[in-house]
């Protein structure tokens, strides 16, 4: 089985985890959570290593021990290798811990006068929820990028009705959920006010700040 074979199997048997019993995905789901807290743990360890790594090489510099230019040269040549390892690995995505039920000053869009304009594509955005979300239950999130927004093989959130373009957890929706404007977003609109939808974008992503 190649790269390719792995990764659409290991798709096909989370997409059966999804469907599975709700005693079982909440089992899965604080099994996953606790595997993440580890993860974060760990990152912060890797910190305090780095920062006691670089210590010692300035201690070496400064001593005449070390070629600082010889060693840049090696390091960015590992680095280069490193990242790209990097890049097939899981990294995890928390939102920011605001209260969503809390923010103030949403932005007012007629989203029901524009729906059959935008087809709802901010729903198509992926970004990840917040501990809140987590703890509540009621919006999925994507086992295999935790925790970003669950999405259907089309693309939208598995939240977002596909026959009105309505979200089903509208009390519960994430907080980027109510915060995001469409207006100036050129992803979205080439023009809000005339109703001109951009050209359709498979990557859309809201940016946002992650632990
Ligand atoms: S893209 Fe904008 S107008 Fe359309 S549903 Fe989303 S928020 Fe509303
Ligand atoms: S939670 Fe609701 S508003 Fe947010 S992306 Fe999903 S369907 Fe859209």
């Amino acid at each position: 089985m190649n790269d390719e074979d792995n990764k659409t199997k290991r798709s096909e048997d989370f997409a059966d985890w999804a469907n599975a019993p709700e005693s079982l995905r909440k089992d899965l789901n604080a099994g996953l959570r606790h595997l993440h807290f580890l993860s974060m743990q760990s990152k912060h360890d890797l910190v305090d290593i780095t920062s006691r790594f670089f210590a010692l090489m300035e201690e070496l510099v400064a001593n005449g021990q070390l070629d600082l230019r010889t060693f840049d040269e090696r390091r960015l040549r590992l680095r280069e290798k490193e990242e790209a390892r990097l890049q097939q690995r899981a990294h995890v995505q928390v939102a920011d811990p605001v209260d969503k039920y809390e923010l103030e000053d949403l932005p007012q869009i007629d989203c029901q006068s524009r729906i059959h304009l935008c087809k709802a594509r901010c729903c198509k955005l992926t970004f990840p929820l917040s501990f809140q979300d987590l703890d509540e239950g009621i919006v999925q999130w994507n086992y295999l990028n935790p925790y970003q927004i669950r999405q259907k093989p089309d693309g939208y959130c598995v939240h977002n009705k596909s026959d009105s373009g309505h979200c089903c957890v509208y009390k519960h929706r994430p907080a980027i959920c109510r915060t995001y404007d469409c207006r100036n977003d050129k992803r979205i609109w080439l023009d809000f006010e005339k109703g001109i939808p951009a050209p359709e974008d498979k990557n859309l992503q809201v940016q946002s700040d992650t632990t």
